[in-house]
């Protein structure tokens, strides 16, 4: 399980998130919802020490990972990024062949001959169903691929590492139906190897994905439950309101 406990964050003065403790269970889909501003990207990010640069960053209390926090001292930040991957709003692919994004984070962990990229590659490629696109031009630049095709692409990057959990923060907000379609099926076929944390503000997305939902107002985590039960009963005014003022 990746779990927070009693986990505080700010930046400078501004607290953002104050005492927030949830559980994640392995191989669940957990959708963090609330109004823009809660907090959800901070928390999102604080899973894998990415907001450990931001200057001004504050955090009190623990992140843990399988029951080891991740923000101790043995703390290998590489191997925390291998094992909690990313995917961010808008697609971020690197400077390098189509082919080549696919396989650098796998080729910064371990030596790997040139076959094994190649169908490391494809096999990433065509579980995203990206890869009859690509197939003719994966030495192209990926900046000429579409955004949608290039958020497809940042998913077969995270996923070539096999991490144990990916973080998710309003992965579809770029794409069309279609392909949010595929990447709610893609996201659904992970469970139970990979543990998926999704922030969306899309309410049908996590009605359709999620096992699990937490919703955030006014930095801190108001209520969090079943997928079905928070938005059929639940059990805060907050709730209510945000899931009423959404349909
Ligand atoms: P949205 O739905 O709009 O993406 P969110 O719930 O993801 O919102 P966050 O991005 O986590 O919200 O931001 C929460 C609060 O933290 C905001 O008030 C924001 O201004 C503040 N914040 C976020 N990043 C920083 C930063 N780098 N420096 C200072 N304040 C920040
Ligand atoms: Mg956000």
């Amino acid at each position: 399980a990746l779990e927070s406990i009693e986990l505080s964050l700010g930046f400078g003065a501004v607290t953002v998130l104050r005492s927030v403790s949830l559980r994640i269970e392995r191989g669940g889909i957990f959708a963090l919802l609330g109004p823009t501003g809660s907090g959800k990207s901070t928390f999102l990010r604080s899973l894998n020490r990415m907001n450990d640069k931001i200057p001004g960053f504050r955090r009190e209390g623990q992140v843990l990972l399988e029951g080891e926090s991740i923000y101790g001292q043995r703390g290998d930040l590489m191997d925390l990024r291998r094992r909690v991957g990313m995917l961010f709003q808008r697609p971020n692919p690197f400077p390098m062949s189509i082919a080549q994004n696919v396989v650098a984070g796998v080729r910064a962990h371990k030596m790997a001959p040139r076959r094994e990229l190649s169908a490391i590659a494809q096999r990433r490629l065509e579980q995203v169903g990206l890869w009859g696109a690509v197939k003719d031009r994966l030495g192209e630049s990926p900046f000429r691929l579409s955004g949608g095709q290039q958020q497809l692409l940042c998913l077969a990057r995270a996923l070539a590492v096999e991490p144990e959990v990916l973080l998710l923060d309003e992965p579809t907000s770029s794409l069309d139906p279609v392909s949010t379609e595929a990447i709610e099926a893609l996201i659904r076929s992970l469970a139970p190897e990979l543990t998926v944390v999704i922030v969306t503000h899309n309410l049908g997305q996590a009605k359709r994905v999620a096992d699990h939902t937490a919703f955030f107002h006014d930095g801190h985590l108001v209520e969090h439950g079943p997928t079905a039960r928070l938005f059929d009963s639940p059990a805060e005014a907050e709730t209510a309101r945000y899931i009423a003022s959404a349909l």
